[in-house]
């Protein structure tokens, strides 16, 4: 019997192409912090800050170890560069919405899910603040749905792909894994789900609409120790009620 639904939000419940998102974000950010560092110093801080997340053991926030990165010898100026980070959210975030796509139909299933009496959990990568979260699931067309958990920067204390992170919220939900599903887009940071004895379905809509996921470095991979099992389900978004549906008539 499955308890809750875990969903990846980046081409699982919107679509794009994230390279060319990145980018864009990118341009627009790197001004805001062009009086202290060249463009530069300022990519490899914030590319520094994301990927010394992966090394995160659960000792500190995932923002802590972010922050650390990013500020390496400004410790002096944290509180100022994490204000100018969530300036920027509240005031220019919403305008990449026109580089997203929305899936037709999303709510329909939330709720569905939702009035099977299911939690639902938002499973993205936790590498920005809940507010920019919320304002991506705005995008797909979930304002204001009564979410059970939403992974974010300073919720977590592991990231993507590591098992940890999936066991994580299960400890915060206080639902055994093997009791959660988790839908995902991504071969391996979201099927790793399935060694913290998750169940998984893996969405097939961003491929078969030819919207193009990040490019999954080495380093990433090798977060990733043992061989990630198959999917137990593969599909697309539209289907994941008859999955639930199908879950919780074989238990
Ligand atoms: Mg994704």
């Amino acid at each position: 019997m499955i308890e809750a639904v875990l969903f990846d939000i980046d081409n699982t419940l919107i679509l794009f192409d994230e390279t060319k998102f990145f980018e864009a974000y990118i341009s627009k950010l790197t001004p805001v912090y062009v009086d202290v560092f060249s463009p530069e110093e300022f990519y490899k801080r914030l590319i520094g800050g994301s990927r010394a997340m992966l090394r995160n053991n659960g000792q500190k926030s995932n923002a802590d170890y972010y922050m650390n990165t990013f500020c390496h010898g400004m410790g002096e100026k944290r509180e100022e560069f994490w204000n100018r980070f969530e300036r920027f959210y509240d005031t220019e975030f919403d305008a990449f919405s026109d580089l997203v796509t929305p899936i037709e139909g999303v709510s329909e299933i939330f709720n569905e899910i939702h009035e099977i009496g299911l939690k639902i959990v938002i499973a993205s990568h936790p590498l920005w603040p809940e507010r920019v979260q919320q304002i991506r699931l705005n995008w797909a067309g979930l304002d204001g749905f009564p979410y059970d958990w939403i992974t974010h920067i300073e919720n977590t204390k592991y990231c993507k792909p590591q098992v940890e992170y999936y066991q994580e919220i299960s400890d915060s939900i206080q639902i055994p894994p093997e009791k959660c599903l988790m839908v995902g887009n991504d071969p391996v940071n979201d099927m790793v789900a399935g060694l913290a004895g998750m169940k998984t379905y893996l969405v097939t809509d961003a491929k078969e609409q030819g919207f193009e996921s990040f490019p999954m470095s080495q380093e990433i991979r090798e977060q990733v120790h043992q061989p990630i099992p198959n999917p137990d389900f593969t599909g697309l978004l539209s289907d994941v009620p008859y999955v639930v549906a199908k879950l919780l008539s074989s238990s």
